[in-house]
Parts: structure tokens; sequence; C-alpha cells
């Protein structure tokens, strides 16, 4: 089956084409309209310092709040909207929800210091005018460039000529942060990556799920927490930090901080939440410290 020129167009009748692909493509076709309508909503899911718990910044997650099928996660529409191009109007939406939502919190809590770490596609990484979009978003919400991240994977990072985007060191420019996101799933052009303007490696939730709570097991064979071993030195070698994703129990967090892993992202820490429950924990971790410093709150 084909897609037809212009936007939102499918072929016609095809006995080849699955129930599958016609519902892939029925979404694809609601997508647009769906942005119109604001059906699109950020959840954030904690990053935490592996050294003393803090929640140090969150990922911005979109979803999908469909009127009939609920709520739809972004492994089945990102890739539709990169597809049909729509990934550079939504991915803008996201951008700058992401830094209006952080921003509130910044004025809530400015000690927190609380990053947002938004993802950018490789076709939106590749748009001539993502520095433009990046650079209106901070300035329209007022997010210091400082408290933004944003992560891209190996292979956006290349770009489509074999060269690392330009666009990078623009976007580093700016005095945002820059993450590769499931570092070691993709090409690791080591000779390029340490000539980029990056300051984190987010660690893919493979090599993570690999540290098991048997590891101590003489059968295992460790091999993936080996890798994890070797990723975090050699990102400390190249002196970037290190975000763990996907951890999902306390082994994982307690191997990964003995592995000198920087900062971890996971169901251990927190799922995905909307935004009103990172300002309920930022409430929380900001009352004991007032508290301590006697400049707010009742003594118990
Ligand atoms: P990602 O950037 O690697 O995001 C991490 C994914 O891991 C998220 O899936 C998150 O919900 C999931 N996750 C959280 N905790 C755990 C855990 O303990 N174990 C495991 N196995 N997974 C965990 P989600 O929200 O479904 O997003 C999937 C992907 O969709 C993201 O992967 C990212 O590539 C893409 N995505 C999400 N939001 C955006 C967006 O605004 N723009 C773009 N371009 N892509 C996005
Ligand atoms: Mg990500
Ligand atoms: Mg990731
Ligand atoms: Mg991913």
């Amino acid at each position: 089956w084909a897609k037809a020129e212009g936007r939102g167009r499918w072929a016609v009748y095809d006995p080849e084409r699955s129930a599958a692909d016609i519902a892939r493509s029925a979404l694809a076709a609601n997508l647009p309209a769906a942005l119109d309508r604001g059906e699109f909503v950020l959840h954030y899911q904690p990053i935490v310092s592996l050294l003393d718990g803090t929640m140090v910044a969150v990922e911005a997650l979109v979803r999908w709040q469909h009127p009939e099928l609920g709520l739809i996660g972004p492994d089945r529409f990102i890739g539709l909207a990169e597809e049909t191009g729509l990934i550079v109007r939504l991915g803008a939406w996201v951008l700058r929800q992401a830094c209006r939502d952080a921003e509130s919190w910044r004025r809530a809590y400015p000690e927190a210091r609380l990053v947002v770490s938004v993802n950018l596609a490789a076709r939106q990484a590749d748009d001539p005018a993502i520095v433009e979009t990046v650079a209106e978003a901070l300035q329209r919400t007022g997010l210091p460039a400082e408290l933004l991240q944003l992560e891209l994977t190996e292979s956006a990072v290349m770009g489509t000529a074999g060269e690392p985007l330009r666009a990078l060191h623009q976007l580093a420019d700016l005095g945002i942060r820059l993450a590769i996101d499931d570092f070691g799933t993709g090409y690791s052009n080591l000779a390029y990556l340490r000539r980029l303007p990056i300051q984190c490696l987010k660690l893919a939730g493979p090599f993570v799920e690999g540290i098991r709570a048997d590891g101590a097991d003489a059968v295992a064979d460790h091999r993936d927490e080996r890798i994890v071993d070797a990723l975090v030195r050699l990102a400390h070698a190249l002196e970037l930090w290190v975000t763990a994703e996907a951890v999902e129990t306390e082994v994982q967090a307690e191997r990964l901080r003995s592995l000198r892993c920087d900062t971890g992202q996971g169901r251990w820490f927190g799922p995905p939440v909307p935004a009103a429950d990172i300002r309920t924990r930022l409430a929380a971790a900001a009352a004991p410290r007032r508290d301590a410093s006697g400049d707010a709150g009742l003594p118990a």
C-alpha cells in the first residue's frame, strides 16, 4: 500500500492492505486535527540522582488523549507523525508546553533547578527552523536555557548527510543541554561523539534490563553489567553525565550507583505522570528543606 502525495490522503482500496494498516492510516489521518483540538498531553518522568535520590530533571513524554480510544502512547503515533511530517508541528508544541511547565515549576521551586528533557525526532533535528523553534520556545516561556535538555538518538545526531548535524552547535550555543538518547543501540561513531557539543548519555533500557537480581549467581555472565560499566567509563572519560533508562528494581538502582552511573530513570523512581504530580513531588522535596533552614513552615 502506498501513501498518496499530499497530507492525509491515502491510496484507495487494496485487498493486500491488512486491517492493521487501515487502522494505522486512520490514526495518521486524524493526527493533524487532534493537534488542532488540543488532544495531546505531556506526562513527565523523574530523572533522579543515584547519589542522593533528588529529582534533578524530568523527561517530557507525549501522549494522545483520544476521544474514543483513550490514552495512546507515543510508540503508536510518533512514527506516523515522522512519516507525514506532522512531527515538526507536534514537536514544536511539545517543546513549548514542556518549557511552559518547567518555567512554572521554576517559579514555584527555583532552588530545585529542575531540568526538563525533551525528545527530538530525527526529522525535527534536521528541520532548518529547529534552532529558531527552540529559541522561540525559551523566549516565549521565559525558561532559562540551562534548564532545557534535548534528547536525540545516535541516528538523529548523524543526520542524513552522514555528518553530525550543524544545528547541534547552534543549539548548544543557545545554552541548552544536549543528550544522546537510547545510547548503545545505534551507530556509535566515537570519532564524532568526542567532538559533539553534548553533556549527557542516556544508556538504553536493554543494558539496564540485563542487570538482574540474580546477577550474583555464578551462572549469570554479567555481560550487560560489564557493558554498562564500560559505557559509564567512556562517558566519564568524555566528561559526560550518564542517565540509566528503564530502572525497574532496587537491585538495578544499587548496581548502577556502584558502577558510578550519575542518574536513573524508570519505574523504580516513578512512572511518567501528569505535570501536577511533578509539582506535588517538588513540594514534598522542598518542605523538609524549608523546615530545616527554619525560613518556612512551623517546627514539628
Ligand atoms: P524514550 O525517549 O527512550 O523514553 C523512555 C520510554 O521508556 C518511555 O516510553 C517511558 O515511559 C518508558 N519507561 C519508563 N519507565 C520505564 C521502565 O521502568 N522500564 C521500561 N522498560 N520502560 C520505561 P514512552 O513514553 O512510551 O515513549 C516511547 C518513546 O516515544 C520515547 O522513548 C521517545 O523515543 C518517543 N517519544 C515520547 N515523547 C516524544 C516526543 O515528545 N517527541 C518525540 N520526537 N518522541 C517522543
Ligand atoms: Mg527520551
Ligand atoms: Mg530513551
Ligand atoms: Mg526510545
